[in-house]
């Protein structure tokens, strides 16, 4: 189960990854190449992201396991490297672990100017709030929002969740059904 969202992830961190090297094999034959000027600020757009990514996994699997040796040296194996060293820690941490990856396998997806996987994923959650099946992606804002017109908060105005938000519910639903399993 976990593992599934690992590759995607994974692979979608490897594919952004390439696309940045790719840019660096090729980038100074390029130059005289009119897209160059537009590709070039995206390309480095891609390594901050990229690098902001490996950061935040390091950091929270040294936060709970400060024994946790070097991150390996493909960008795209760090997940793995997090769960392995996570291994035996506690529920919350594993949660934290398991929203962290989501949410940047959905951030990896929008880098990539995917915005249509993140609409369908979006899709398959109910509304943390009010528990209905109307989250709606709206690509200007990075938030999904509420379409039940009941689930507004006391200035009327709709529910709309961070991707961060929607992937803690997610990681909590998913909890849920494996302790319930558990049991
Ligand atoms: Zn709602």
């Amino acid at each position: 189960m976990a593992h599934g969202d690992t590759t995607d992830a994974a692979a979608r961190l490897r594919e952004l990854h390439e696309h940045f090297r790719e840019y660096q094999a090729t980038g100074p034959q390029q130059r005289h190449a009119t897209t160059v000027s537009a590709s070039a600020p995206m390309r480095l757009d891609i390594l901050d992201h990229i690098t902001a990514s490996v950061r935040e996994v390091a950091e929270h699997t040294r936060a709970v396991n400060p024994d946790a040796g070097p991150l390996p040296e493909r960008v795209q194996d760090a997940y793995a490297w997090m769960h392995e060293n996570l291994a035996d820690a506690d529920e919350a941490d594993q949660l934290r672990a398991d929203a962290i990856e989501y949410r940047q396998w959905l951030e990896h997806c929008l880098e990539a100017r995917d915005t249509e996987t993140v609409r369908k994923e979006v899709r398959k959650q109910a509304c943390p709030k009010c528990g209905c099946w109307g989250l709606m992606w709206v690509r200007e804002t990075r938030r999904a929002w509420c379409t039940n017109t009941e689930c507004v908060d006391k200035d009327g105005f709709s529910t709309s969740l961070s991707l961060g938000r929607l992937a803690h519910a997610r990681a909590v639903a998913r909890q849920k059904i494996r302790q319930a399993r558990a049991t």
